[in-house]
């Protein structure tokens, strides 16, 4: 297909930039410990200094592909997607998950929020980022809020975030992974303070799996 008609399709959801599909072990938030089909999709523009998928930025690295082949290979694996990024609402989400519920795929997204919320999802793992807010009205159909936090004023953004959120989203505090060691205590001593939160560690790096 010529690039135009690729890039239309883009534009609908029809293809999507895919940096990696894989099954593993969900690390963190709610669903920790839980085997799904993770699907990568390039693209983000939020710009976290301490991003751990900077490959993921920039989208034109990333092959167009037909989203029925994402789908396809999805079914071999897992009823349970969690489709992340990057940041997956740069592109529309609606042809991925309505072909992923039509396959009887549970569907969990893991967003900034940056962009305008788009598809059908059974979770959604709402992670704010401060450089670049989210909008519309994405917090109160939030069922997990996780912020990460690489300093002390992460914990001040988090209780502001946590006011936008309805009262049945569950809140977790996550530790950036290049400095664990420093807020990981300060982590646990504010939960322990402020006990609707919980502690989101990223699991899967502990065991080594991606
Ligand atoms: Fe990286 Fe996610 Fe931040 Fe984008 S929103 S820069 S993918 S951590």
């Amino acid at each position: 297909m010529e690039t135009a008609g690729v890039m239309e399709k883009v534009e609908k959801g029809l293809f999507l930039p895919l940096m990696e599909a894989f099954y593993t072990i969900q690390g963190e938030g709610y669903h920790k410990g839980t085997a799904a089909y993770f699907i990568r999709v390039g693209g983000c523009d939020v710009g976290c200094h301490w991003c751990d998928v900077k490959e993921s930025w920039n989208a034109e690295t990333h092959p167009p592909t037909d989203i029925q082949e994402i789908v396809a290979e999805a079914r071999k694996y897992s009823d349970t997607i969690v489709i992340t990024g990057g940041e997956p609402l740069t592109w529309d989400m609606g042809p991925l998950t309505e072909l992923l519920k039509a396959a009887g795929m549970k569907i969990h997204i893991e967003t900034s929020g940056a962009y305008p919320l788009t598809g059908q999802w059974d979770w959604i793992c709402l992670s704010p980022k401060k450089n670049k807010l989210p909008v519309g009205q994405i917090h109160s159909k939030a069922d997990e809020l996780k912020v990460i936090v690489y300093n002390k004023h992460d914990l001040i953004f988090a209780a502001k975030q946590a006011e936008q959120v309805s009262s049945e989203c569950l809140l977790y505090l996550q530790p950036e992974w290049s400095v664990r060691d420093k807020v990981t205590p300060m982590i646990v001593d504010f939960v322990m303070k402020n006990p609707q939160w919980r502690v989101s560690l990223q699991t899967h790096k502990y065991l080594n799996i991606p």
